[in-house]
């Protein structure tokens, strides 16, 4: 029993208990309420006090790619293009190439320690670096030991243009290899790991590519999800980000979506983009599909105008939030989403009431879960649902004074400081800051290794440590 918390329970009302518990037997939450109720009916083996706590659910990363976790501060406050003069692709291709099973497994679990220490229950995993057959499996172990709980897609592409001819895949070749995933590992881990199909990116993939993953999608009834992005006409900066199949359906990437028939509630589409139309959003809610919003990208590339979220919102369209990859926003901490969400919508549209606190919270958490069709088991604290909770001080300096607590969560709370404990499916992952699941030093100094073992070994950098362009400032 979780007692005496204030708990933000996101169920259907919304509510928000004073002095309220939560007992979990074995991984399910089987009651919630004021503690004068509960205690009148159940008495608990184990008890943690939450009082001055807040109790909420676990937050729900809408889409990530944790592997590039490893690679983090590489290329910020940078123009991709201009850094990248040796490489003849628009992608890194010769440090992704080294990306292998032991790579991503230490990246799996450096990404899933930043998580579950900032709140983070589930996450999205969009695993599109394939060079290596088993790398993702890497990812997968690194689910196994670290205690979190992935959704993970084997993210599939066959248009080169962006990236080299050898990482171009048959989509047999895509079937076969995420058939093998979902055999080897959905549903491992009492459902901790969800297998899920994917397209990685629509301007990389052919009508074959897409086709073939939504149907092993359908096939296994499991979701499948595709990078997007309404975009016309030419890349601004970079020729080589050109859409290569522009042509095929002119910008409108949803409206493309729909004519494929591979929309709907089993579909993630990330990011879909700023010029996204007010008809590509009518067909969003018309078919249920959901959206993960990534704002820190946004911002990341340089990119003046965002998604409209706040329209797709308005419209019913099923919205979560995401860290994105450490790539284009190098912290997987969805707090600072949250609170940048919030404040970016509101520069967006001059208006303060454009994004609320509340709204970031319930896209953090039930309506990402909505989005990866988890709304059922887990996203709130509820009777009958998945035990993924997180505890937070409510005694912090940046939560003091916690006159309204739901404001302070998004735009004061400093995550690393505030999320004290974890749970899992039912299971302690983190207690009073530590993690239980595994040693979080050794994971660290593994992980400082890797990456720079990767970073020589690609011999990619210019013999510049900082791989960033040129800075007044001097390393000696
Ligand atoms: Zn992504």
């Amino acid at each position: 029993m979780i007692k005496n918390g204030l708990i933000i329970t996101l169920d259907p009302e919304r509510r928000v208990i004073n002095n309220g518990s939560v007992l979990i037997e074995k991984d399910r939450v089987i009651a919630v309420g004021k503690t004068v109720d509960i205690e009148k009916k159940f008495k608990a083996d184990k008890t943690v006090d939450a009082t001055k706590k807040i109790i909420m659910p676990g937050l729900v990363n809408a889409h990530n790619h944790n592997n590039e976790v490893i690679l983090r501060g590489l290329g910020v406050d940078a123009i991709r293009e201009k850094r990248r003069k040796k490489s003849k692709y628009y992608w890194d291709v010769d440090l992704l190439r080294n990306l292998d099973k032991r790579v991503c497994y230490s990246a799996g679990m450096l990404c899933a320690l930043e998580m579950i220490k900032s709140g983070i229950t589930c996450t999205q995993n969009s695993h599109y670096i394939n060079f290596h057959n088993n790398a993702i499996d890497g990812i997968a172990q690194s689910i196994i030991d670290s205690g979190l709980k992935t959704v993970l897609g084997r993210g599939c592409w066959d248009i080169s243009g962006l990236a080299p001819e050898e990482y171009r895949e048959d989509p047999r070749k895509a079937r076969i290899e995420t058939e093998r995933l979902i055999t080897k590992w959905h549903g491992k881990e009492n459902g901790r790991i969800i297998i899920r199909a994917e397209t990685s990116r629509l301007i990389q993939a052919t009508d074959e590519m897409i086709l073939t993953t939504k149907d092993v999608a359908r096939k296994h009834n499991l979701g499948w999800g595709i990078h997007v992005v309404s975009r016309l006409g030419e890349h601004p900066v970079d020729p080589r980000r050109n859409d290569p199949s522009i042509n095929r359906y002119h910008g409108r990437s949803i409206e493309y979506l729909l004519n494929l028939g591979v929309l709907g509630p089993d579909t993630l589409l990330i990011h879909c983009g700023p010029l996204i139309t007010n008809r590509e959003i009518a067909i969003l809610a018309e078919t249920n599909s959901a959206v993960a919003h990534c704002p820190v990208m946004n911002a990341w590339a340089g990119r003046h105008i965002i998604t409209p979220v706040p329209l797709m919102l308005e419209k019913g369209v099923t919205v979560g939030l995401g860290t994105d990859g450490a790539s284009t926003n190098d912290s997987q901490d969805l707090f600072q989403v949250m609170k940048f969400c919030a404040l970016l919508h509101k520069v967006n549209l001059g208006d303060p009431r454009a994004m609320t606190a509340e709204k970031v919270i319930e896209m953090s958490t039930i309506d990402s879960a909505k989005a990866l069709q988890l709304d059922r088991e887990i996203g709130s604290i509820e009777k009958g649902k998945k035990a993924d909770i997180i505890i937070l001080k409510g005694d912090t300096h940046g939560l003091t004074p916690n006159l309204i607590p739901v404001k302070n969560i998004v735009y004061s709370a400093a995550s690393g400081e505030a999320v004290e404990t974890v749970i899992i499916n039912g299971r302690i992952v983190m207690e009073k800051n530590k993690i239980s699941t595994f040693n979080e030093n050794d994971v660290i100094k593994k992980a400082e290794e890797t990456a720079h073992k990767l970073v020589q070994e690609s011999g990619h950098l210019d013999n510049n440590p900082l791989y960033l362009q040129p800075s007044p400032w001097k390393y000696l």
